[in-house]
This record gives C-alpha cells, sequence and structure tokens, in this order.
C-alpha cells in the first residue's frame, strides 16, 4: 500500500525523523488556512497524488505552466496556486499519460536549501536483506542517476540480526560528503528512519530530497513510504491512511473480493489458481512471445461467483486482447471452474478469444461443460499448448 508524502511525514516525525511544518488542504481556504499556521513567508504548495516527479511534471490543462510543487511567498499566492492545481490533472514521469488528479495538497513551510541529497531503505530481494541507498545526486531525478552514474548511488545491506549501526550511518554520511555535526545529525536521522521502516513493516521509504539547509539541518523535504499489504493488519493507522481515489479500480476490486490481481502492461489477460501457477503461465506466455496483462490468483477455493467477478476484472482492462485461464483442480473441481467459465463468459458477452487448460479432478466433466456451452471456448490439453493457442488466436484476431 501507498501512503502520500504528508502521511509518510506525520508517520516519520513520530519517530523523529526531521521534516518541514505543514498541514493538509482539500479548498484553496483550507490551504491558506493551513498556511497562516506556518511561520512564513515562504510557503510551498505541494499537490499530493501516489506519484513521484511532481515538481517537474505537469499539468495536462497548462502544459506549458507551472508543476505540482510552487514555491509562494503570500497568502493570497497560497489560495491562487491551490486554486490553479485542485481538481486538475498532473502528469509526471511516474504516472503515465494519464495523469492524476490533484485532490489533496500540502502546505509547507518553505525551507532553505544548501543541498539536496538522496536517500532510501528498501527490501533488497537479492540480498534479502533492508538496503539503505544513498547518493549526492538528490533532487528530481534519481532514476537517470542510477542509469547514468550508478557509481554515485552508495548502497548498504543492514544484518537483520544486528539491525543498524552507528557505523553504518557514519559511512552514508561520509560518502554524502557530510562533515562536522552533521555526521551524528545524519546517524541519528537513519536510525530513526531504520526505526520506522522495520517497525511499520514498510517496504520503501525514500527521501528524496534530504536537504542540507542554510543553517546545517538535515531535513526530509520528501518523503515516500509503501507498506507489505500483508503486515497491514497490525497497523490500523496505517491502513486509515489508504487513499482509495489513488489506487487501481480493479485492483481495487479484487482486494474486495479477496482475488489476488495485479495489473500488467501486456494484452493476454490470465486466471490461474495458485501463485505458483500463476507466475509459470506468465513466463510461459512469455516464452511463447505474447505478454500478460495481470497476475491474478483466483485462490483454491474459487467459487462460481469469484470466476465471473475474476473474469468481469480481467475484461475491465481495455488493453485485454485474449484471455487464458489454467486452473489445476486439486481442493477445486474443473466442472465448478467449467461452469464458472462459461457463465461468465455469458454474462460479460466475450468478445475475446478464450482458451482454458483445466486439469485435476473432474477434468473430464469440466471439458464436456465447456463443449457443450456451444461458446467458442478453445480447449488446451497441457500448459505449453495453452499458450501457444492464446498467443496465436490474439496475433491472429488483430
Ligand atoms: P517530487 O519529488 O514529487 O518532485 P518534492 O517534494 O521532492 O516532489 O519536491 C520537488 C522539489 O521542490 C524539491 O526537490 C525541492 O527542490 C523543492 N521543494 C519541495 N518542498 C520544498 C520546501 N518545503 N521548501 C523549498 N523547496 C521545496
Ligand atoms: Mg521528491
Amino acid at each position: 500500500m501507498n501512503i502520500h508524502e504528508y502521511q509518510a511525514k506525520t508517520l516519520l516525525a513520530k519517530f523523529g525523523v526531521a521534516v518541514p511544518k505543514g498541514g493538509v488542504a482539500y479548498t484553496p481556504d483550507e490551504a491558506v488556512e493551513a498556511a497562516k499556521k506556518l511561520p512564513g513567508p515562504v510557503y510551498v504548495v505541494k499537490s499530493q497524488i501516489h506519484a513521484g516527479g511532481r515538481g517537474a511534471g505537469r499539468f495536462k490543462s497548462d502544459p506549458n505552466g507551472k508543476g505540482g510543487v510552487r514555491v509562494v511567498k503570500s497568502l493570497d499566492d497560497v489560495k491562487a496556486q491551490a486554486a490553479a492545481m485542485l481538481g486538475k490533472v498532473l502528469v509526471t514521469k511516474q504516472t503515465g499519460e494519464a495523469g492524476r488528479e490533484v485532490k489533496r495538497l500540502y502546505i509547507e513551510e518553505g525551507c532553505d536549501i544548501k543541498r539536496e541529497l538522496y536517500l532510501s531503505l528498501l527490501v533488497d530481494r537479492g540480498s534479502s536483506r533492508v538496503v539503505i541507498m544513498a547518493s549526492t545526486e538528490g533532487g528530481m531525478d534519481i532514476e537517470e542517476v542510477a542509469e547514468k552514474h550508478p557509481e554515485k548511488i552508495v548502497k548498504i545491506a543492514i544484518d537483520p540480526v544486528a539491525g543498524f549501526q552507528d557505523h553504518h550511518g557514519r559511512r552514508i554520511a561520509f560518502a554524502l560528503g557530510l562533515q562536522g555535526k552533521q555526521v551524528n545529525a545524519a546517524v541519528g536521522f537513519l536510525k530513526s528512519l531504520y526505526r520506522a521502516f522495520i517497525e511499520l513493516d514498510a517496504s520503501i521509504v525514500e527521501v528524496n530530497p534530504l536537504v542540507v539547509t542554510g543553517d546545517g539541518q538535515l531535513i526530509a523535504l520528501d518523503a515516500k513510504m509503501n507498506f507489505d499489504d500483508n503486515a497491514l493488519f497490525r497497523h490500523k493507522d496505517v491502513e486509515e491512511m489508504r487513499d482509495e481515489a489513488e489506487e487501481d479500480p480493479s485492483e481495487l476490486e479484487a482486494t474486495k473480493h479477496a482475488l489476488n490481481y495485479i495489473k500488467l502492461d501486456g494484452n493476454i489477460g490470465c486466471m490461474v489458481n495458485g501463485a505458483g501457477l500463476a507466475m509459470a503461465t506468465m513466463d510461459i506466455i512469455k516464452l511463447y512471445g505474447g505478454t500478460p496483462a495481470n497476475f491474478l490468483d483466483v485462490g483454491g477455493g474459487a467459487t462460481k461467483e469469484r470466476v465471473t467477478k475474476a473474469f468481469k476484472i480481467i475484461l475491465s482492462d481495455p488493453n485485454v486482447e485474449g484471455i487464458l485461464v489454467n486452473i489445476f483442480g486439486g481442493i477445486m473441481r474443473c466442472d465448478v471452474i467449467a461452469e464458472g467459465v462459461v457463465a461468465a463468459a455469458r454474462e460479460v458477452s466475450l468478445h475475446v478469444p478464450l482458451v482454458v487448460r483445466l486439469e485435476g479432478t473432474n477434468v473430464d466433466l469440466g471439458k464436456k461443460i465447456m463443449k457443450e456451452s456451444g461458446l467458442p471456448i478453445m480447449s488446451a490439453d497441457n500448459l505449453a499448448d495453452a499458450a501457444e493457442k492464446i498467443v496465436k488466436a490474439v496475433k491472429e484476431a488483430k
């Protein structure tokens, strides 16, 4: 799960991470009220969307205008800029063409920036550890730094048993070119950040930029946090920060029906039971030259209703040009799946090729149900056959 910048800053502040003062606003008037609580005279009006690159982003309605992060010098201008951003669609490098509508703003005190650094913590699958990444090249475009100057990014993996140690902090501080009192400040900052990461079951904490202010303080000027969904049950306060308007509607719908669905960029929809089989199905689609449109695990106890729901979710994606159903009937009987597939195909008046591969309990009955339905369902005998058939069918349908 993702949260907004202002929410991440609220959480991090509780762990002792230094952040600027600010307040959230949903209307221009609320923006002025939030600004009045700040020292001034410099305020920053920041679009709150679940995507980075806001500063360098542009509004669809005003592509030559200013970005989604604006520095202003009066309360009147806070109001004017808030009005100019709220309700408008912001397009950034991370939103894609479609952009995101700005529904909330964060009004923050202006910060006297001397240096912009990069800092993040994430779960690194390679080392199975939490890794701290830092770079002197903070600010807007860390992706470019990673691509063109990977040597400018320092990484330190933290032993999960020993946890964060001061020497990790000092190494990062020196790599960031910090000196004197700032070294210890950085150690403290990182310690707080690491504690927040572990205690909140985060999967990413990114501070970009981490700034050194004119008077030498270290402050998190931006904050992004991502959480492990499987641990959310023990963080009700974090779960309450969920902003459904920012989530993919089909993924949200899937969550409500306990379907594990993740939308991807391809054109072949997949409906599979079991995460491992789902991964294998995606791999084999790729092997035969296709690209999966989603990951979808309908689970072990999928009912007819859930299969229908899953079908609808797959088809709500306009990129889907074919569907591959791959079900192993172990706990689940193949005839039940077949009935679900037939019912769903009828209900949604299926308009794309459908290949179904069933195996397991009652497989013959399942195949018979599909055959007798009179629907143009292509049956496959094994995984390779299924993948080959759907890739071919999608190509031919074009
Ligand atoms: P994004 O990463 O989405 O572009 P940031 O919060 O990092 O958004 O803001 C972009 C840039 O705007 C920062 O790199 C910084 O230069 C400037 N900025 C952000 N917040 C403030 C602030 N409170 N005071 C001064 N400048 C700011
Ligand atoms: Mg940023």
